[in-house]
């Protein structure tokens, strides 16, 4: 795949935001039709499905009749706007190997030679530019249909705003909270046009220059008294509520728990939970209920259990279950985003201000579509690429809320920073 002649290529991912729209197909078609479309700079494309978790999944497969010349994951970010579904899509990416994020809407209409331009545009620009926009009918209005990022200038700054309710306010912002740190977008010579019209033939400069710095000077200048207005907290603001996974990080897992006697509580999870009590953090669990699902633990038993856990650990501010078998393929069960926005939603705390702790790499990805800050907390049984694609890491619960508590104060983001030091893992099932 890689060429060791050539200078090192950019690598990207490529994140497609749809709320649906038929336009999606000739999207992904426009991009499965790039020439050397199995080319190292697109190491993957995530299709970020913004439709409403009641919404049946989306049959992509359908749209790429001929298959995907690339890797391609979908996710779900539940109907947040597209700002919180871009999100979504470039926390999934594994930064250190993908240094850049190319976001297409999902109306886009690809030219024959995009994939080509799109590699030189990436090429061409110094460690101070923060993204490339492509040509098109939008750059004035400092809304890109088409733009890719550094992952390491998102992360930067916590990535989109997630409060602006209108798609392209978020551009905007995003652009001035870049420029305060430094850094500026740049304009690239690949073109992209929206489907419902066609590109125009505008001479505008090839080459990578400043985008139009005038019109974004000004969009930026608007965004930002309606941010001071609107959102005096910096984003991303700070951790309100912090939702714990049950089994393997506040109790020992045990297969088919039913006794309520044998619910044993890790070593620290009662001082932990109280931290956060005492810091004014509301404080909830998550938990599966498959072994209801199946059949295997009666609903008594489990809602005994789960008395037992609030007995000894609560009170919680709220409990959220996904009552699914694994294979049923629901929004709920993590790595979906459903019982994370439902436990945001009855705590009346936004996702964005929520964080979630577990020891599983499916807790994480539950975090990162529902838009929570992720700390993992691995056992002996999380495995490596677990570890190593968590947004963020502790070595015990103790840890995790050292982080936490520093998040509650605005101190510490929690999206896309670079891991604390991976600490050594602690036994597996320290309660046994
Ligand atoms: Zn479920």
């Amino acid at each position: 795949m890689t060429d060791a002649t050539d200078a090192p290529r950019p690598v990207c991912a490529v994140v497609v935001v749809t709320t649906g729209r038929p336009s999606l197909a000739a999207t992904l078609g426009g991009l499965a039709a790039q020439d050397r479309p199995g080319d190292a700079l697109v190491r993957e494309v995530v299709v970020v499905d913004d439709r409403p978790l009641a919404a049946p999944a989306l049959d992509v497969a359908a749209l790429l009749p001929g298959g995907a010349p690339w890797p391609l994951r979908v996710l779900r970010s539940g109907g947040r706007g597209r700002a919180a579904a871009r999100n979504v899509g470039w926390r999934s990416v594994r930064g250190e190997r993908t240094p850049w994020v190319c976001f297409l809407d999902d109306e886009v209409v690809l030219p024959r030679g995009w994939a080509a331009d799109l590699a030189a545009d990436l090429a061409d620009v110094g460690p101070d530019v923060a993204g490339v926009r492509a040509e098109g009918p939008e750059e004035t209005a400092g809304v890109a249909a088409d733009v890719a990022y550094r992952y390491d200038a998102l992360a930067g700054v916590g990535g989109f705003d997630e409060r602006f309710p209108r798609a392209s306010r978020e551009d905007a912002d995003l652009a001035l909270r870049l420029r305060g740190a430094g850094r500026r977008l740049a304009l690239g010579r690949r073109r992209a046009a929206r489907s419902a019209r066609p590109a125009d033939g505008g001479g505008l400069s090839r080459g990578v220059a400043v985008a139009g710095a005038a019109a974004l000077a000004a969009v930026t200048r608007r965004v930002a008294r309606t941010v001071r207005r609107l959102h005096p907290e910096p984003w991303p603001p700070r951790v309100r509520a912090v939702l714990l996974d049950r089994d393997g990080t506040l109790v020992a897992e045990v297969p088919q728990l039913r006794d309520p006697d044998a619910v044993r509580p890790l070593p620290g999870a009662r001082a932990a939970l109280d931290r956060l009590r005492d810091a004014g953090v509301a404080v909830g669990v998550l938990a599966g209920r498959a072994d209801v699902a199946t059949g295997a633990v009666s609903a008594e038993e489990a809602a005994a259990v789960d008395a037992r856990v609030d007995e000894l650990l609560g009170p919680f501010d709220v409990w959220r279950h996904c009552p699914h078998t694994p294979d049923a393929g629901c929004p709920c069960r993590p790595p979906g985003p459903g019982t994370v926005l439902d436990a945001a939603r009855d705590l009346g705390v936004a996702p964005y201000a929520c964080a979630v702790v577990g020891d599983a790499g499916a807790d994480m990805g539950a975090a990162v579509a529902a838009g929570a800050r992720g700390v993992l907390v691995p056992t002996a049984l999380t495995r490596d690429a677990e570890v190593a694609a968590a947004p963020a890491m502790a070595g015990d619960l103790g840890e995790a809320v050292d982080l936490l508590l520093a998040a509650a104060r605005g101190g510490e983001r929690l999206v896309g920073v670079a891991r604390p030091p991976v600490p050594a893992l602690r036994p597996l099932r320290s309660a046994r």
